[in-house]
């Protein structure tokens, strides 16, 4: 136990907020200006800015700025026109905001499958959606793992589902070459701090249908001001929906805005750092017998800004022996089989206003699913670090 080495890793430590955008955050303050809408134009507008400017960086035609991720998810149902009562179909491993998105659109939560690799299983989205009968997917790229989007796509229209893509940890990430977000009718990202833009909270849906985009502006809180939005749809698309969307109040302050848009274009300098780090600690965790890394597939560029890899065959006093283990030496793994819910994993049979369902693969896949951030500050050296403490927690545990 004293060969193990220790860490001195801030697996927390967020990415920074740039000098630009504390400069423009100051002049906003100043100002006095922090509600989206004004009496300035739409170029004068930091939502309004971020949202063209989004919209442009993902590809698609609309982008409406919310509060949260978790709320443009909610806003992506209820413009889909999912009604309370109806069955909606996510992925049973996802964090809690996406089965609380459905319920905050009234919809209820039909939990599907994963496989060995962290995704969904297409099988069971079959059986899910015929057994439910519902209408509408909400598919999280959870901890950026990216199922094949040409069968998804394909499995969607054959059981007539529309698609929402919760990508709270896509940013940047493509299949194909196409970004995620683009798939679906919609597609949301996070601009909560642990994501890949940090403006500490701040959601970002995107879209390319008319209505889709007028109920979002409408959801989102607009106060009828859709032309002081970044990307507006024709006039027809808002008179179809205005008086029969409320008025949610969940829009982006200009704070948050202001925030975000200088970030993005560091995206591809953290995903290279990201995925540096990944690479290096994938190849040190999956060379040990105890430890399954499983394989990206060549058409899904992910951005790595943390590792999943599972332990099996160990049982729950051996795993929390392990894990408490590399914790004292500085290295904290999250572990998505412990059986109460700890500081941001929890588990689909931990939400209990959903109806609760059996899903024998997949608890047994999260009953060795660990979880690692990976935080910008890591060193390549420091990689190498963890894994040995990993290693040698795990090569510990269970020895007299
Ligand atoms: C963070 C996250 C969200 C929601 O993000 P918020 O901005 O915190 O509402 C949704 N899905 C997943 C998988 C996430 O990790």
């Amino acid at each position: 136990m004293t060969r193990l080495p220790r860490i001195e890793l801030d697996f927390t430590s967020p990415p920074p907020v740039p000098a630009a955008a504390i400069r423009r955050a100051n002049e906003l303050m100043i100002s006095g200006r922090l509600f989206r809408y004004g009496e300035a134009a739409p170029g004068e507008l930091d939502v309004a800015v971020l949202e063209a400017a989004f919209a442009q960086l993902v590809g698609r035609r609309y982008c409406v700025a919310f509060n949260s991720c978790g709320a443009s998810l909610a806003a992506s149902l209820m413009a889909v026109r999912v009604l309370p009562g109806d069955p909606v179909l996510m992925n049973a491993f996802t964090l809690a905001p996406v089965p609380g998105a459905i319920a905050h659109a009234g919809g209820a939560p039909v939990f599907v499958g994963i496989t060995p690799d962290y995704k969904i299983d297409l099988d069971n989205l079959r059986t899910a959606a015929e057994r439910s009968g519902a209408r509408c997917l909400m598919l999280s790229h959870m901890r950026g793992h990216i199922t094949d989007m040409g069968r998804l796509m394909e499995r969607a229209a054959e059981l007539g589902l529309t698609v929402i893509e919760d990508c709270a940890h896509t940013l940047g990430a493509h299949w194909k070459n196409r970004p995620t977000g683009t798939f679906g009718a919609a597609g949301c990202f996070s601009t909560q701090t642990f994501k890949h833009v940090n403006s500490g909270e701040g959601g970002l849906l995107v879209t390319d249908d008319d209505d889709i985009a007028a109920r979002a502006i409408l959801l989102s809180g607009s106060y009828m001001l859709h032309d002081q939005h970044g990307t507006t749809p024709p006039p027809e698309a808002i008179e179809r929906n205005r008086y029969t969307t409320p008025n949610l109040s969940m829009r982006m302050s200009a704070l948050t805005a202001a925030i975000v848009h200088p970030q993005l274009e560091l995206l591809d300098e953290r995903a290279a750092i990201w995925n540096d780090r990944y690479l290096r600690l994938a190849a040190l965790l999956a060379d040990d017998p105890r430890i399954r890394v499983p394989e990206r597939h060549v058409d899904e560029h992910y951005v790595g800004s943390s590792i999943q890899f599972s332990v099996d065959g160990l049982d729950d006093s051996a795993m929390l022996e392990w894990l408490s283990l590399a914790e004292a030496h500085g290295v904290h793994v999250k572990w998505f089989g412990r059986p109460e819910p700890v500081g941001f994993t929890s588990r689909f049979d931990h939400w209990r206003f959903a109806n609760q369902q059996t899903l024998q693969a997949t608890t047994a896949v999260l009953r060795g699913l660990c979880d690692l951030r990976i935080p910008l500050t890591m060193s390549a050296d420091d990689c190498h670090v963890v894994a040995e403490i990993i290693r040698c927690a795990l090569a510990t545990t269970g020895r007299p």
